[in-house]
């Protein structure tokens, strides 16, 4: 703080700004970490002020980059980390086109009768994991019988991957829907399906 100019301040007050109305009107946030080192990319003062906010947040860590470690230390992260909140594996799409959505089936049909091929998928530049990923907010969005319509926020520090968590989310057809009054310009949900919505902010978060 000492000796930040006025310009930095007031960047530092908008980013805060943007970072609480994510939270605030996002019904499950997923924060992302690397899974390289979890525990230094999380956030412990965000998850206290969830677990704080109004309404029943639900928060899940996505351990994202999973190629990037041996598999037994990524299932010892999971059941770490698992203590304290839901926990999805994901490797994130990194390829850059716009048929983003789905993942190599195959992985989720054998990897666990064949693991020799786990190397394989991880190669592979399409996402693994968005499935489960879905499959836990659709869960979360569950009240009684009856599918209720939530919006996901994604929180994390730079370069632990959100914005190819989103895209790897993303469908072909997903728009950006952001007319809402109240949106700052830098947010903008995206509709992933009828019931599911996710905020992105191109800048910061
Ligand atoms: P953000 O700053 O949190 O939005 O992070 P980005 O989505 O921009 O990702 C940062 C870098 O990590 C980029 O170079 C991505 O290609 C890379 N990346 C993201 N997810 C994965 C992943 O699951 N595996 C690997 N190997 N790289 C990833």
């Amino acid at each position: 703080e000492n000796g930040a100019t006025q310009k930095q301040r007031k960047n530092k007050k908008n980013f805060m700004k943007e970072f609480h109305k994510i939270m605030e009107m996002s019904d499950i946030i997923l924060e992302v970490l690397d899974a390289r080192d979890p525990e230094s990319c999380r956030c412990r003062e965000a998850e206290l002020l969830i677990s704080g906010m109004k309404g029943e947040k639900k928060l899940i860590f996505v351990l994202n980059k999973i190629d990037m470690v041996p598999l037994p230390i990524v299932y010892a992260w999971k059941q770490h980390l698992e203590k304290e909140y839901a926990v999805v594996l994901l490797k994130s799409n990194t390829q850059r086109q716009t048929t983003n959505y789905g993942e190599n089936k195959l992985f989720q049909n054998s990897v666990k009768k064949n693991p020799e091929l786990v190397d394989d998928m991880i190669k592979s530049g399409k996402s693994l994991g968005t499935h489960k990923l879905l499959e836990l907010i659709k869960n979360y969005s569950r009240e009684g019988n009856t599918k209720k319509a939530v919006t996901v926020g994604v929180i994390g520090y730079p370069n632990v991957g959100k914005s190819s968590v989103i895209n790897s989310l993303k469908r072909k057809r997903a728009a950006a829907v952001s007319s809402r009054a109240g949106f700052t310009k830098n947010l903008q949900e995206i509709e992933i399906d009828s019931k599911v919505k996710i905020v992105d902010s191109p800048g910061v978060i």
